[in-house]
């Protein structure tokens, strides 16, 4: 899988679709994320980066109350709705398809006080979707930057990230924390992004593989375990319920040092499984960016094996593809690897020596095969840019 931003074939596209110039074209990226897993509907802490990978979005201010959406990975042809219409029972959710994510960012923005209008838009992507690669962010992240300029909104990075998290929450359905489109919108090429998502403070983390001859591998598993949904949401509420019986606002308020003795409050063995992971999960956030701050980021490894162990057992969220990512590539010498995304599937990162990068990609390749799993797609991922206008 190559990532390629053609802004120019974007704009064409547009050009034969809709007639006429775009007013411009926009870019947002993927993510993967390094380490802090369930944690950001928890207040707690997340690192993520942006992958190289991107929704490109070539698109025209429109001023009649429409708004067009066309996407190349869609066989849907031009959606066109009226903003009027925009509502979360009639159009967003399951209704709307994908389009529900582009028309919902819309509707946050509009019902947030903000007077952003109709466009018309194409999307181009080579992000893979449903592959815990936060495809959906990109989309909304990317519309989000473009309504921004075209409508003069004036807001933040992380304002408009607020914004399609509220686009995904209120309008597709979808519970998800604050991490995804944070980091679409907020990260910078070369770092990792440190975000306490209680109070939305980060720090621009250097990660620069290359320079240290590491190598991060992407393993997208190209599974998704059906009952991905609504384990989510039984995750969520677990932590809630959790969080209900320890007395605290959110389990980002447990602190690490009095985990046993939270835990010997607990009855219910899976939600002591799911605090157990949450508080040593933020803790282990805590040990990659000491380490990272401390150039020892070879030793970033056994903490994100130790990750992947956590969510495996105690949060439940792993699959044996995803578990034969981890174990054969650190059988096959690899720093460290662990699940990275919502878990059910999707995709895993592989630390290694960038020297024995394709080595270890073969040995999980091979270990695949023997298992009789679909092939896994990977590649190397390089800390990219945050969403921006390309031209
Ligand atoms: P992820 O965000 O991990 O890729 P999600 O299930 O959250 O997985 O989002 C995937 C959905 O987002 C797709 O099923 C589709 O509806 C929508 N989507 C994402 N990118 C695009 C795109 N470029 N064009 C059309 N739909 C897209
Ligand atoms: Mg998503």
């Amino acid at each position: 899988m190559s990532a390629s931003i053609d802004a120019g074939a974007t704009a064409a596209a547009f050009r034969q679709l809709y007639g006429g110039e775009p007013d411009g074209v926009w870019a947002a990226p993927g993510r993967v994320n390094l380490i802090g897993e369930h944690t950001d509907y928890n207040d707690g802490f997340v690192m993520p980066l942006a992958l190289p990978h991107s929704t490109v979005a070539a698109a025209r201010r429109r001023d009649d109350g429409v708004l067009r959406i066309h996407s190349g990975d869609a066989p849907t042809g031009v959606v066109e709705l009226r903003i009027a219409d925009l509502d979360p029972v009639t159009v967003g959710g399951d209704r709307g398809g994908w389009a529900a994510y582009p028309a919902g960012v819309l509707w946050a923005l509009r019902r947030g006080g903000l007077d952003a209008g109709g466009a018309d838009i194409h999307y181009d992507s080579d992000v893979p979707t449903g592959a815990g690669l936060s495809s959906s962010a990109a989309l909304e992240v990317s519309t989000a930057l473009l309504l921004n300029d075209l409508y003069g909104l004036g807001q933040s990075a992380q304002q408009l990230a607020s914004w399609c998290q509220k686009a995904e929450n209120d309008f597709v359905g979808v519970p998800s924390g604050i991490m995804d489109q944070t980091a679409s919108a907020c990260c910078t090429e070369g770092h990792a992004l440190y975000l306490d998502t209680r109070d939305l403070t980060a720090r621009q983390v250097p990660f620069d593989l290359a320079a240290e001859g590491l190598s991060l591998l992407v393993v997208d598993t190209q599974v998704k375990h059906a009952l991905g949904d609504g384990e989510y949401a039984k995750r969520r509420a677990g932590c809630e319920e959790g969080a209900r019986i320890l007395g605290v606002r959110a389990l980002r308020d447990v602190p690490f040092g009095s985990l046993p003795s939270a835990l010997a409050r607990i009855d219910d063995p899976v939600i002591r499984g799911l605090v157990r992971h949450v508080v040593t999960e933020d803790r282990r956030v805590e040990e990659v960016i000491t380490l990272l701050d401390a150039g020892r980021t070879r030793e970033i490894g056994p903490v994100l094996v130790a990750g992947h162990e956590s969510l495996r057992d105690d949060f439940t969220v792993s699959c044996p593809e995803l578990d034969l990512v981890v174990s054969s590539a650190v059988a096959a010498g690899a720093l460290g690897a662990r699940m990275t995304g919502g878990g059910f599937g999707g995709s895993a990162i592989v630390l290694a020596e960038a020297s024995e990068a394709d080595a270890i990609r073969v040995a999980v390749e091979k270990a695949f095969a023997s298992a009789s799993y679909r092939a896994p797609r990977t590649f190397a991922a390089v800390p990219g840019p945050g969403a921006r206008r390309l031209r």
